[in-house]
């Protein structure tokens, strides 16, 4: 599953509950990862691993649960960077993921050591070992990732995306292998500009997309014209696509063989067979644990 945050962990989880998670391997997107406070900081593979081991906090959409705050208390009183806030079990994720870094190890090699002693049985991988860092020209300048989702909550007027770094980027041998081999593809319902674009611009991942269309199944994350969450829908208009399932069909053009649309959208499903591709109809929304099985198992089917 070529994964973003919180909707791919959502269906990577109703995945394992309908197929042994050994069988699911998901890439993963690293364009928002971030250094501060001298800790590397992974959102996605976090938000993923966190997912999968049981332990995300659903109040908060991110991070632990049962989690405490008295270092960002702390450091917040020093003067130092506390706007993003990072949990005091979570911080424990960052200092492992950073030590090993610094020792040496890859992202790769992290994400594997840490998704294994919480117990995750599926495969993480992130998409490269590389750097790569999503950033937004906006009417505020040039923001980080992390600025304009939490700093400014999204709530500025995008004019370009940009994915640095991502043309440079090494697909890692992990990742190329998985998606080479895997029996069908999914793009998960994750947001396409700056969730799954940074996994498709990194050199290799959209040719083989591309030669093994027919094996990609993609879940809109639009519904009704709407994102559940996020800003999905409002970058869509103000990069030029239509804020719909179908502006996310044509972006994502040769490159998927099977849409899974909502039922709210049904009334879209020919237009976009019209565009040659295969449609199936049922509910998305997976905040519902018996929808979010149902979906697995239309992914799956
Ligand atoms: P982030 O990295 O945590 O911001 O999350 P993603 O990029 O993975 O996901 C954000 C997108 O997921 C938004 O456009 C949401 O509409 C979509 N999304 C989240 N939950 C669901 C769901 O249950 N069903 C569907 N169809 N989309 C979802
Ligand atoms: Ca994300």
């Amino acid at each position: 599953m070529l994964s973003g945050g919180v909707g791919a962990a959502r269906l990577l989880r109703a995945l394992c509950d309908v197929i042994d998670p050994a069988q699911v391997v998901a890439v993963v997107n690293v364009g928002d990862d971030l250094v501060l406070n001298g800790l590397t900081i992974c959102p996605d593979l976090d938000t993923i691993t966190y997912t999968l081991a049981r332990m995300n906090n659903d109040d908060l959409g991110w991070g632990l649960r049962d989690e405490t705050w008295r270092v960002m208390d702390e450091l917040a009183a020093l003067g130092g960077e506390a706007w993003f806030r990072l949990g005091d079990r979570d911080l424990a994720t960052h200092l492992y993921r950073s030590q090993r870094l610094n020792d040496g190890a890859t992202k790769t090699e992290v994400t594997a050591e840490l998704t294994q002693r919480l117990g995750v049985g599926v495969r993480l991988l992130p998409v490269t070992n590389d750097q790569v860092a999503t950033e937004f020209v906006t009417d505020q300048g040039r923001l980080t990732f992390q600025e304009y989702f939490v700093r400014h909550h999204h709530d500025v007027v995008v004019s370009s995306v940009e994915i640095v770094g991502a043309e440079e980027a090494r697909l890692s041998d992990e990742a190329r292998r998985a998606l080479e081999d895997a029996d069908r593809l999914v793009i998960a319902p994750s947001n396409p500009l700056i969730s799954i674009d940074p996994i498709l611009r990194v050199p290799g991942v959209r040719e083989i997309l591309l030669e093994r269309r027919e094996h990609v199944v993609a879940v809109s994350p639009i519904i009704q014209g709407a994102a559940l969450k996020g800003p999905a829908d409002r970058l869509l208009r103000e990069l030029g696509h239509e804020v719909s399932t179908l502006g996310v069909v044509d972006f994502y053009e040769g490159l998927v063989g099977t849409w899974i649309i909502d039922e709210a959208d049904a009334a879209l499903a020919e237009a976009i067979r019209a565009r040659g591709v295969r449609v199936e109809v049922t509910t998305t929304i997976m905040a519902d644990r018996a929808n979010a099985e149902r979906l697995a198992k239309v992914v799956l089917s």
